[in-house]
């Protein structure tokens, strides 16, 4: 089938650890060789055979305006001639944070970065340096990126102390690190009259994205924004994913909730390496040159990445991109919940505006331990039809899938037959 990839692949996994950039990429949850991507235009991406696909990827949901939009590469190809780095500040910078202010009413200041990642890993610099405190406090199955403190998942219970998810962060790190359970206000009410004086910041993806989409429950955020302000730690939203993703104002301006710091990334670059944390003036200016937080970056603000955010941002801010991006969504769960239905096969849909997962072996999930239950082998035939079938999706039943405003509905429709017949294949 894809047999260019597969030689690829092997001539990869000769010079990358695992013949990728980024470990899920290698499908290793799924099996078999990863399509090598050569190019993608609108909802699809073309493999190095020259087969094309479906794609609910979206570079992992960066690309809501689906691939290669024509003003996006324009204004990428103009900035280009004016040179690629200077190290040094530029005009389009101070558009960029403007607009991110202007947009996000939580944020009156706004520090540009090259990753998620770094965009977490910064937020909690901010909180700690902000309230002198050391622990942070987490949600289990919640991905803030890859930095040492918040690779800590393990343990059971709110108040277990964190034990290194991944080898290599030290026990003295990780125990910085309090867990909770997504959705169960209780646990972290137990964890800050435990540990309360010692809590900088609580960092959440304020709808779980990472453990396949799981909504807030009904008041969730709202205690959360309770317990912190109770407690004087700092409220971290982890927008990376949400941001101008859900709704202009991402999941704040949807749930209505005012965070102390936000993180974005994904959909603000548009494709391109940046990211953001921001904030209200008086938390975001303990950050250097003002304060004594240190963070720094030779191509943070870079302009051909500031060049791709601005002009997705310039597509997203016209009206009726999100009632778009609902309905093209809202048809493919109609679509995917009729076929649940009709085949009576316990799975369920959860969805947010244009990001999605189809949980598969369970039937209900609101939580990370309901997602833990999903039918993982079951999943992996599943994503195999699929691409016989033209489909692209995540190769983990933990991720989120995400409709662009690409997508049409004859690609929405195609979708939904192809989900009904690879159901039909794997039964
Ligand atoms: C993707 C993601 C990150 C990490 O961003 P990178 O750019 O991959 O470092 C952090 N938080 C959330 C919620 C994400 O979805």
């Amino acid at each position: 089938m894809a047999k260019t990839s597969e030689k690829l692949f092997a001539a990869a996994c000769e010079v990358i650890p695992g013949g990728v950039n980024s470990p899920v990429r290698a499908w290793k949850a799924v099996g078999g060789a990863p399509l090598f991507i050569q190019r993608a235009s609108g909802s699809k991406v073309t493999d190095a055979d020259g087969t094309d696909y479906i794609d609910y990827v979206g570079s992992w949901g960066p690309m809501i305006l689906g691939h290669s939009h024509r003003s996006v590469l324009q204004e990428v190809q103009n900035t280009l001639r004016e040179g690629m780095s200077f190290g040094a500040p530029t005009a389009r910078e101070i558009e960029m944070a403007r607009r991110i202010c202007s947009i996000v009413d939580s944020v009156d200041k706004v520090r540009l970065v090259n990753s998620g990642t770094e965009a977490t890993m910064t937020a909690l610099r901010i909180a700690r340096g902000f309230t002198g405190r050391d622990k942070i406090l987490k949600f289990e199955g919640c991905y803030h990126g890859h930095a040492d403190s918040l690779l800590v998942r393990a343990g059971s219970g709110a108040l277990t102390l964190g034990v290194p998810d991944s080898a290599g962060v030290t026990s003295g790190t990780s125990s910085d690190t309090l867990l909770a359970k997504f959705n169960d206000i209780k646990g972290v009410a137990r964890c800050f009259e435990a540990h309360g004086p010692e809590i900088a910041a609580l960092i959440v993806e304020p709808i779980a994205g990472n453990m396949g989409v799981v909504p807030p429950a009904s008041g969730f955020l709202e205690g959360l924004r309770e317990l912190t302000q109770t407690h004087g730690a700092l409220l971290i939203f982890d927008e990376v994913m949400t941001g101008f993703r859900v709704g202009l104002e991402g999941a704040q301006g949807l749930y209505g909730i005012c965070p102390d710091l936000s993180c974005f990334g994904k959909v603000v670059g548009g494709g391109m390496p940046l990211a953001a944390v921001g904030g209200r003036s008086e938390v975001m200016e303990v950050l250097a040159p003002l304060g004594p937080v240190y963070q720094a970056g030779t191509l943070s603000g870079n302009p051909l990445a500031v060049a791709a955010g601005l002009a997705t941002l310039d597509q997203i801010g016209q009206p009726g991109v999100y009632d778009r991006l609902e309905r093209s969504a809202a048809r493919l769960e109609e679509g995917l919940c009729r076929i649940i239905a009709d085949r009576s096969i316990v799975a369920c849909v959860n969805r947010v505006g244009s990001m999605w997962t189809l949980f598969l072996g369970v039937s209900e999930v609101a939580d990370f331990d309901a997602a833990k239950r999903g039918d993982l082998e079951m999943f992996s035939r599943f994503f195999h039809a699929m691409l016989e079938r033209g489909i692209y999706m995540a190769p983990s039943a933990f991720e989120a899938a995400f409709v662009s405003l690409a997508h049409s509905d004859d690609d929405i429709d195609a979708t939904i037959r192809a989900v009904d017949e690879s159901l039909a294949a794997i039964a």
